[in-house]
C-alpha cells in the first residue's frame, strides 16, 4: 500500500485550456486534511469523480458547494470542474492518492451503514492491484471486478487480467486497447501543408498505427522527426498481450467496416480469452456500429456476465437500450 500522503507541484489550468500562472504552487494530499491546493481545503466529500488526462488530474466537484474565492475562480466553464497540471509525472500518484483516500473513507461508512443495520458480515470490499482505489464488492460475484478509477480489470485475489493494468478505452476511438502516450512528431513542408510540431498524444495501438501511416511518408523527405515516428511504431507493436495479440488489428477492421474479417480475429481471441469483458466489449461495439443489435446485446451481456460492474459495457447497454430492444 502506497503512503497515504503526498506534496506535489501543480498549477490551474484555466477555462481556455493553459495553465493559469506561469509558477506551479505547492499541493498536498492527505488522508486526515483533505487535498491543499496552495492554501484552498477541498474534502474528499466534496468530489463526486475523479479524470485524468495526460499530466492533468479532473476534480469534479459536487454541485452547490460553498467554495473559497481561489477556487471558484479557477472552476472551467460552467461546470463544478477543476483541472490541474501535475509536475514531475506524478498526476496518476496524485489522482490515485485521492482515490484511495476518498474511496476508503467511503467504504468505512459503507461498513458502519452496514453494521448498524445489524448486518456487519455482509460488506465487502477490494482494493484495485494498480491504483489501490476501494471497490464494493458486497453483492459483486463475477469472475473479474472492474476499478472505476484506472479502469483495471482484476479478480477476487487482486490478479490482473492478463496486462489489464495497460488496457483501457480508448479516449479517441473508445474500443478497448493498449492506451500509450505516444510522440507526435510532424516535420515537413508541402505546397499543401507545412508542420513543424512535437506533441504527445494518448491514444490505442489502432490509433497510433493510423498516426504513424499518416504522418510517416510526409516526414520521410526531412528525415528530421523520422526516428521519432519510427519509435511511435515500435512503441505500438512491442510487448502487447500476447493473449489479445490481434486487438489492435480486429478493432480497426471493424472500425473500417470489415465486420467479417474483424469477426474472424475476434472469435480467434474469445477461444483464449473465453471471459474477457473488454473483448466482449470490443466485439458488442463493432457489431453495434454495423447495425446489427441483437449481436452487439448479446457481446455486452456476455462482457458484464464476465464483470457485472463492466462501466463501458454497462453504459452503452443503457445508451441503446431502446433501439437495441426495439430492433
Ligand atoms: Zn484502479
Ligand atoms: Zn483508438
Amino acid at each position: 500500500m502506497p503512503s497515504s500522503y503526498s506534496n506535489f507541484r501543480f498549477r490551474f489550468i484555466n477555462r481556455w485550456g493553459s495553465a493559469a500562472t506561469l509558477f506551479s504552487a505547492n499541493g498536498r494530499v492527505d488522508r486526515e486534511n483533505g487535498i491543499d491546493l496552495g492554501g484552498s481545503q477541498l474534502q474528499y466529500d466534496d468530489l463526486s469523480d475523479t479524470l485524468l488526462d495526460g499530466n492533468r488530474v479532473g476534480l469534479v466537484l459536487k454541485p452547490y458547494l460553498t467554495l473559497t474565492r481561489p477556487l471558484t475562480d479557477q472552476l472551467q466553464a460552467n461546470s463544478t470542474v477543476l483541472v490541474i497540471e501535475i509536475m514531475d509525472d506524478f498526476a496518476f500518484n496524485i489522482k490515485s492518492a485521492i482515490d484511495q483516500n476518498r474511496t476508503s473513507l467511503a467504504m468505512e461508512q459503507l461498513q458502519h451503514a452496514g453494521e448498524a443495520k445489524g448486518k456487519p458480515n455482509l460488506f465487502r470490499k477490494i482494493a484495485c492491484p494498480k491504483c489501490y482505489a476501494q471497490t464494493d464488492v458486497s453483492n459483486l460475484a463475477s469472475p473479474w471486478i472492474y476499478c472505476h478509477y484506472c479502469e483495471t480489470i482484476f479478480n477476487q485475489f487482486q490478479q490482473t487480467l492478463g496486462k489489464s493494468e495497460k488496457y483501457r478505452l480508448c479516449p479517441i476511438c473508445q474500443y478497448y486497447n493498449r492506451v500509450q502516450l505516444f510522440p507526435e512528431a510532424r516535420f515537413y513542408f508541402t505546397p499543401k501543408e507545412s508542420r513543424a510540431s512535437y506533441q504527445e498524444i494518448e491514444c490505442c495501438d489502432t490509433c497510433a498505427q493510423r498516426l504513424y501511416e499518416t504522418i510517416v511518408w510526409k516526414n520521410a523527405p526531412f528525415l528530421f522527426a523520422l526516428p521519432a515516428t519510427w519509435y511511435l511504431r515500435f512503441m505500438y507493436t512491442d510487448d502487447r498481450d500476447p493473449a489479445l495479440a490481434e486487438l489492435a488489428q480486429a478493432n480497426r477492421l471493424a472500425q473500417d467496416g470489415d465486420l467479417k474479417q474483424a469477426d474472424v480475429l475476434y472469435s480467434s481471441m474469445v477461444l483464449r480469452n473465453e471471459n474477457h469483458p473488454g473483448l466482449r466489449y470490443c466485439m458488442g461495439r463493432a457489431y453495434l456500429q454495423s447495425g446489427d443489435n441483437k449481436k452487439a446485446f448479446y457481446n455486452f451481456r456476455e462482457a458484464l456476465e464476465a464483470c457485472h460492474n463492466y462501466e463501458p459495457a454497462r453504459k452503452l447497454l443503457q445508451l441503446y437500450k431502446k433501439e437495441i430492444v426495439e430492433k
